[in-house]
């Protein structure tokens, strides 16, 4: 039968039961190859509760260690690096968030993710409503300039640019307690060979491959899908982004208003990074459907659904403006899609994408740390 519970020492918090792991772990070692949460743990021989968050970030849930390990359930050590490490991680994410008291959304995120969403949209098609003429929502604009006499510019410019303010210095403060949690210094973080080693290791996904022969996700057989759906997705994400950030320079620098057609940079990068973040989530969530419920906090679904949801939607809203935007469809469909959006950047520092920030930042950690002595190489 297969096992589908995951149990942990009666009362234990996550940190504790990490605690717990990592001392059998250190004994074992079986796993160092399989990633660089075995040789990071190898430099320690106790593990604070900022050392396990380390740790726990330092991990990608590829689910190489447990099919490998002899200690697994139903073995009465009951050891599942994977599934502690997810915990933790969401504990971190909480802990972590700015301000604190909005960490709660980690708890319930699903529902969260909904609600903003949700809010959003409504806040902007009655912000739209009220302050345009419904003719004007529901007319047919063409040529450029288009969309902003739906949303002016300017209003666009204000919503989103505060909320991307925001996002970044929620991200910023929740970074700055994580690396001082673990005695960092913040100057080391910007360490030019360190930081370079961190961003490749992002770029390529280094430890999402189980140690070479591919991510055992979403079962034991070894696959590199689910990094293609990670790249697809994180690539998709960045291309529409330099999409908006060509956009601006065409709108400000080159007096060239959207909509763009198909020939303009703008549009070549926005529609090759739509087309990733509808492969790519889509993908995510039938991996993550699919995968063994030992692997991953059963509890989390929701945070990790929600922001795949929101990438797959933003895209998705975003080629329906392309193909209606001729119609008197385009007024509408454009006021969910900047909703969407808005509900997407609003849900960033509480929901699964705050990964990206505490992954890369336990990654440079491993990078400064891999250039340091190693004071407990007796040990190995
Ligand atoms: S996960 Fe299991 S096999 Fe791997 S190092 Fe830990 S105890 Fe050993
Ligand atoms: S699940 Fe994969 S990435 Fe995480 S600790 Fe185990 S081998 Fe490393």
């Amino acid at each position: 039968m297969p096992i589908t519970e995951h149990k942990m020492v009666a009362g234990a918090t996550p940190h504790a039961e990490g605690d717990r792991i990592m001392q059998i772990c250190n004994a074992c070692r079986y796993c160092e190859g399989f990633c660089a949460v075995f040789p990071a743990m190898a430099r320690r021989l106790t593990f604070t509760d900022a050392d396990i968050s380390y740790l726990a970030n330092l991990c990608h849930n590829c689910g190489a260690c447990y099919y490998a390990c002899q200690y697994a359930p139903p073995h009465e050590f009951m050891v599942n690096v994977p599934r502690t490490f997810a915990e933790v991680r969401k504990e971190t994410y909480k802990n972590y968030a700015w301000p604190r008291a909005f960490g709660a959304a980690y708890q319930r995120n699903g529902l969260t993710t909904a609600v903003v969403t949700t809010l959003a949209l409504s806040a902007f098609l009655v912000g739209v409503v009220q302050s345009v003429n419904p003719a004007v929502l529901w007319g047919t604009h063409t040529g450029p300039g288009a969309f902003y006499q739906v949303i002016a510019h300017n209003t666009m410019v204000a919503i989103f640019g505060a909320a991307a303010l925001y996002v970044i210095l929620a991200f910023v403060m929740g970074f700055r307690q994580f690396w001082a949690d673990m005695n960092e210094k913040m100057g080391d973080f910007v360490s030019p060979a360190s930081f370079r080693e961190a961003v490749w290791n992002v770029l390529t996904l280094k430890y999402l491959d189980g140690g070479g022969e591919g991510c055992t996700y979403p079962d034991e057989k070894p696959s590199f899908t689910r990094r293609t759906f990670h790249h697809l997705t994180f690539y998709g994400f960045m291309l529409c982004f330099a999409a908006t950030s060509s956009g601006t320079v065409y709108h400000y620098l080159r007096d060239f208003p959207a909509p763009y057609d198909f020939t303009t940079l703008p549009k070549i990068l926005g529609s090759l990074g739509g087309i990733g973040l509808l492969i790519g989530p889509a993908g995510l969530l039938w991996l993550k459907h699919r995968a063994d419920p030992m692997l991953s906090d059963q509890k989390s679904r929701g945070m990790d659904d929600g922001l795949l949801g929101l990438l797959f939607l933003t895209s998705l809203t975003g080629f329906l403006i392309v193909f209606l935007r001729e119609t008197s469809w385009m007024g509408i469909t454009l006021t969910i899609h900047l909703g969407v959006v808005l509900g997407l950047f609003l849900m960033l520092p509480y929901g699964k994408f705050a990964h990206a920030v505490y992954r890369f930042a336990a990654l440079v950690r491993y990078a400064l740390e891999r250039r340091r002595p190693n004071t407990n190489a007796s040990f190995e």
